[in-house]
């Protein structure tokens, strides 16, 4: 007989084909929730997992713009409204080749869990387009960001959705996008979060996912009388969460070791000092280069090519006591997962969405190792995105030490909100099952008091 996910399952593939990475995030949630579903049957009546996996609105248009030759470039602009019942929708913007209407949708519904982990009152969305800003000048993010805002402006707002960055979207793109929104509009408003400081930004939202996955890791090893102090850290990715949990771990005394992007790794045994990061930040945010440009400058380091492809990334392979991937979706597989706990890694913090498949997943669950799912580990962005909602709202800046001590405080309750939840379910000290059930009964409550909407 099939089980009750399986038949659950079988409705969601049938009624949303080829999205293959949301079939993934929605069967890991649904594996977790089931024992809730069975004790609460006030959920299962009102139908709110049903509810919960079919976005409140998808809006998708096309983003037509002109290159720097004038030519004619047309990108698919894309907007997922999931769910708005503990605030509005939040979650951000992701520009990369890579981007269809199943990634987006993975992402809004981890969204939703994630958010309602935070305790701020904020629901889920996530966005993007296909574009890939790599390669592009100043000028044509410029105005393709604004063609992508000329259709946008009209579904987003500073109470009813507020996008912020994600892959392929930082500083530059949130600027433009901004810009284009404020004209459009007439009117200066906290649509946008990871704006500049001189114009409505939070200090420490560039900071906050890497240092939230660093606090989240933090807290795990504190459960084992551990801290970060002296540990070997693994990272995968050398954008925005790579290298501000790298900061972090420096911060904390640990010793970071590499860093990758999607050409291939590097290595550098000696430890990634504040000098060589600030050289990545340099390379990666300004010149934007390749990472494959470390081993030019520290010649001690090695590099290591990604076959596209390839069976196993030699990233995992490399010996640590933490791993923080945080470049993309699935970049841990099974193999990689077996490495990493073979070679000793005992804690998994995830500042990346979904980077561990579910195969690899199992692998951290079954041999016990503190295992942070990103839904937990990395909330730590859109957590102080709220706080620049706040900001933004009572028209106040808040200081560095006020919203790093905000976010620490946020980190820490999502910790304990986690591992009391999966103890409370049966399962403790898994983070996946605390998570997933942790998140979903703050939204389903709210949901069942709003009525069938
Ligand atoms: P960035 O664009 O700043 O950096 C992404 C990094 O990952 C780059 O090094 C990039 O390499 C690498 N990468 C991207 N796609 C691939 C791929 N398909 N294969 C291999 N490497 C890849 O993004 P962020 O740092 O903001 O995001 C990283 C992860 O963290 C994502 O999963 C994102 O969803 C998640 N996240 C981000 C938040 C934020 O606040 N920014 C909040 C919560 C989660 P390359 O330059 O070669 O593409």
């Amino acid at each position: 007989m099939a089980s009750a996910v399986d038949t659950f399952m079988a409705g969601v593939i049938a009624k949303n084909p080829e999205q293959k990475e949301f079939h993934q995030a929605v069967h890991e949630v649904v594996e977790s929730l089931m024992p809730v579903i069975d004790k609460h049957p006030e959920y299962r009546k009102a139908k709110i997992l049903e509810r919960l996996v079919e976005p409140e609105r998808i809006i998708m248009f096309r983003v037509p713009w002109v290159d720097d030759r004038g030519e004619v470039q047309i990108n698919r602009g894309m907007r997922v409204e999931f769910n708005s019942a503990i605030g509005p929708y939040k979650g951000g913007l992701r520009f990369h080749p890579s981007v269809n209407l199943g990634i987006i949708k993975f992402l809004g519904f981890e969204q939703v869990f994630k958010n309602g982990l935070t305790t701020l009152p904020i629901g889920g969305g996530k966005g993007g387009s296909d574009f890939d800003p790599k390669g592009k000048s100043d000028n044509e993010v410029m105005h393709f960001c604004q063609s992508f805002m000329s259709e946008l402006f009209r579904h987003v707002g500073a109470d009813t959705d507020v996008p912020a960055g994600d892959i392929g979207v930082g500083g530059r793109e949130i600027g433009y996008l901004f810009g284009q929104y404020k004209r459009l509009v007439n009117r200066f408003e906290g649509v946008l979060t990871g704006k500049g400081l001189n114009w409505g930004g939070s200090l420490i939202r560039p900071e906050a996912t890497g240092y939230g996955a660093v606090y989240f890791a933090e807290e795990m090893l504190k459960t084992r009388g551990e801290s970060l102090k002296g540990k070997t850290c693994v990272i995968s990715g050398s954008g925005n969460v790579a290298q501000f949990a790298t900061e972090k771990i420096l911060d904390l005394g640990g010793k970071p070791v590499t860093f990758s992007d999607s050409n291939g790794s590097i290595v550098d045994e000696e430890g990634i000092d504040r000098e060589k990061l600030a050289f990545v930040m340099e390379l990666k945010n300004v010149r934007r280069g390749r990472i494959k440009e470390y081993v030019d400058k520290y010649p001690k380091a090695t590099y290591q090519v990604s076959e596209s492809g390839a069976k196993i990334n030699p990233l995992w392979q490399v010996k640590c006591d933490v791993a923080l991937p945080a470049a993309t979706q699935n970049e841990i597989n099974v193999e990689d997962a077996n490495h990493l706990v073979k070679n000793g890694c005992y804690c998994v913090s995830e500042g990346a969405n979904m980077p561990t498949m579910p195969e690899g997943v199992n692998v951290f669950l079954e041999s016990k190792i503190l295992y942070g799912p990103g839904k937990a580990a990395n909330a730590g962005g859109v957590a102080v995105s709220g706080l620049e909602m706040s900001q933004n709202s009572m028209r106040l800046a808040w200081t560095r030490e006020e919203v790093d001590n905000k976010l620490h405080s946020i980190m820490i309750s999502i910790h304990k909100a986690c591992a009391e939840t999966a103890e409370k379910y049966g399962a403790p000290g898994n983070y996946v099952n605390g998570a997933n059930i942790a998140g979903f009964i703050k939204v389903a409550d709210a949901m069942l008091d709003q009525g069938v909407v």
